[in-house]
């Protein structure tokens, strides 16, 4: 039998063997689900709705113990862990109130000897391959939706983060979700890829654009829904009107907050010239007083690295930016104790030559970079492949929206950043992904809009 060995990247011990999927389990259970979802579909939709709602209020009384598995094997800091499973509660109340009427059949021409009506199917059966950056978020966003309109779901949670994709299932199931309408598959990449080659008739993956250019790639000829959320280099650009301190605190929680492992962390901070200086003092002096340390401790704010190769990947970016004449203004090093841990980093005087510029880098270090006005910002954000979010921080409404208007990103903000509303869609340009999740569409898009042509003779 595979089993799958679960560590705490806090301090590399061992907490978890768990038994694993091989291929033939992978099939096995594509099967299951796809002979469970007509019983799902013809399930009233009230009825479903009655599961989430019982697995929402499950979330909510279990917060402690999942929060602490959350943290326990991806080394999400405490606080943060109870944050996500918290701000799910908001997520599932939407996808409730919108569910029913997002699928709702409409009527489009009713005459005398004619209707022409649309209706909403289920895809069928969806395969969602997850991340561990928010396996409660990035999951849900999913299989809530895709569960609600009648597909059941092969969910495979990422490896590093099984636990919590285990007590998920566990909770969906007794939250009255047939054992075969939902089903979490244990595995790395090859279970992944063994997924990828099921009949299922939608993919849904979060993950790195390298991992989601070759998930399709393998789907190649097979006409399968495939929606893609991927990676960013999300920009931000402080105007010479923004209150310096408050766009300071602002992009230095969005660059560091779950210890800068979030696709939408801020990834790169343009200043303009007039504030440069003062702003990142300001930054700095914010940044110094983020406490890193054990993510089990209440007060902790940055905690492990979640996969050791990233730590190559930071260190690789630090040494490419010292290279072409970058300034190291804090941290820049692992630091040395059991587990993977990196220091909180800054970098100014960076340029787009830097990898730290162009490519992400998903842990706690930023570039700041000065321009010389609006027009040299819009063009740095808007160079890169990616493009997920961006944002504008100045207290000229009409000078924000002018540039926000201009820069190629999936989601925008004023005086804000690393922000997800279930009311908006989610989504990507460029190589952060296609296709999208949450609001009305993120419903709709696990249906098929059928079309009824009906003549009364
Ligand atoms: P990853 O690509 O390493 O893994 C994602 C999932 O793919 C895992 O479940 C993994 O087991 C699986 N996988 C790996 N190889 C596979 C294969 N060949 N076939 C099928 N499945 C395979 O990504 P990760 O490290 O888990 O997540 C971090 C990345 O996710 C970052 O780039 C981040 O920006 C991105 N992300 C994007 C969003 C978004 O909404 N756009 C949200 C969260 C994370």
């Amino acid at each position: 039998m595979n089993s799958l060995k679960v560590y705490n990247p806090a301090n590399d011990a061992l907490i978890a063997e768990v038994p694993a999927d091989d291929a033939a389990a992978v099939a096995a259970k594509a099967e299951r689900a796809r002979a469970a979802q007509p019983a799902w579909h013809a399930t009233p939709i009230a009825q479903r709705k009655a599961c989430i709602a019982r697995f929402r209020d499950a979330l909510a009384a279990q917060v402690e113990s999942l929060a602490a598995t959350l943290t326990a094997e991806v080394g999400k800091p405490i606080r943060q862990s109870r944050n996500e499973i918290n701000g799910l509660q908001v997520r599932l109340d939407f996808f409730l109130a919108q569910a029913e009427r997002s699928i709702a059949s409409e009527t489009v021409l009713a005459e005398a000897d004619i209707t022409e009506r649309i209706s909403h199917e289920p895809l069928g059966v969806i395969a969602n391959i997850s991340a561990w950056n928010y396996p409660y978020f990035v999951g849900s966003n999913v299989f809530v939706p895709a569960l609600l309109t009648g597909n059941t779901v092969l969910y495979k949670p990422s490896e590093h983060a099984t636990l919590t994709g285990l007590q998920i299932a566990r909770l969906l199931h007794e939250a009255g979700v047939p054992a075969d309408a939902f089903i979490a598959l244990v595995g790395g990449g090859e279970v992944g890829a063994a997924l990828v080659e099921q009949r299922i008739d939608g993919l849904f993956f979060t993950g790195s654009h390298a991992t989601g250019a070759r998930i399709a790639a393998a789907l190649g000829q097979r006409l399968v829904k495939l929606q893609l959320e991927l990676g960013g280099k999300d920009p931000s650009y402080v105007c010479d009107d923004a209150d310096v301190q408050a766009a300071a605190e602002s992009l230095a929680d969005g660059a560091m907050y779950n210890s800068g492992q979030s696709c939408c962390s801020v990834e790169r901070i343009y200043v303009h010239e007039r504030v440069h200086d003062a702003f990142v003092e300001a930054f700095l002096d914010v940044v110094r007083g983020l406490k890193v340390g054990d993510p089990t401790d209440e007060s902790t704010y940055i905690g492990p690295i979640t996969r050791a190769p990233q730590l190559a990947v930071l260190e690789a970016q630090v040494a490419d930016a010292l290279a072409k004449g970058a300034t190291l203004r804090v941290g820049g090093h692992r630091i040395d104790r059991p587990g993977h841990w990196f220091e909180p980093t800054v970098f100014t005087e960076t340029d787009h030559t830097m990898e730290l510029m162009r490519e992400e880098s998903f842990g706690p270090i930023i570039g700041i970079c000065k321009v010389s006005g609006d027009e040299e910002a819009v063009a740095l954000m808007n160079d890169t492949r990616y493009g997920l979010t961006a944002g504008v921080y100045s207290p000229d409404e009409h000078r924000a929206k002018r540039l926000l208007a201009q820069v190629t990103a999936g989601s925008v903000y004023w005086n804000c950043c690393d922000r997800v509303s279930p009311r908006l869609p989610w989504s990507g340009c460029g190589d952060s992904g296609i296709g999208l999740t949450l609001s009305t569409y993120g419903i709709q898009t696990f249906t098929r809009p059928k079309a009824w042509h009906l003549r009364t003779v």
